[in-house]
C-alpha cells in the first residue's frame, strides 16, 4: 500500500468513517480529504490537519479557516502520536515518555510548513509528521 493509501485508510478509521462536518456515514469510495486549516491559509499537509470529509461539505467549506480549528488539530495530534504516525526524531525518546508528554498540549503557537504546538512543560516542533524538535519551557 501506498503512503497516500494508507493515510486515507488512517484518517477514515480514525474519523469514525464519517464526515467530520456533516455526520454522514462514508464509505471508502466516498470519502474526500480535507486540509482543516486550508492549504491556501498556510495549512500543512501533515496528518493532524487532514480530515474526512463527504465531497459536498469539502465543496462548501472552501478556504474557511473554522473557529474550532486548534482544537481540532490539537486532538488530532495527539492521536497520532498514540497512533504512532506521528513520530519523534529530535530526542529518541521512548513512546511512552512521549505519550505522556503531549497530554498537556492544549494550544498551536503557529501553524504552517513547520507547526508548534505547546503544552505545560514542552513546546513541540512538527513538520512531515515528524517531531523534529523539543523545547522544555520554564
Ligand atoms: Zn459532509
Amino acid at each position: 500500500m501506498d503512503y497516500k493509501k494508507t493515510v486515507k485508510k488512517y484518517i477514515y478509521e480514525r474519523d469514525g468513517r464519517k464526515c467530520r462536518f456533516c455526520d454522514k456515514d462514508l464509505l471508502f469510495r466516498q470519502i474526500s480529504l480535507d486540509h482543516y486549516v486550508p492549504k491556501s491559509k498556510n495549512g500543512p499537509d501533515d496528518i493532524f490537519n487532514i480530515v474526512l470529509s463527504c465531497k459536498k461539505c469539502n465543496k462548501y467549506k472552501m478556504d474557511k479557516i473554522l473557529p474550532d480549528y486548534d482544537e481540532t488539530i490539537i486532538e488530532n495530534f495527539k492521536q497520532a502520536v498514540i497512533d504512532k504516525k506521528i513520530l519523534e526524531s529530535s530526542e529518541h525518546l521512548k513512546y511512552q515518555e512521549l505519550s505522556e508528554m503531549i497530554k498537556s498540549v492544549d494550544r498551536v503557537e503557529s501553524i504552517g510548513e513547520i507547526t508548534i504546538f505547546q503544552g505545560k512543560n514542552h513546546r513541540f516542533y512538527v513538520k512531515d509528521n515528524n517531531i523534529f524538535k523539543i523545547i522544555h519551557l520554564g
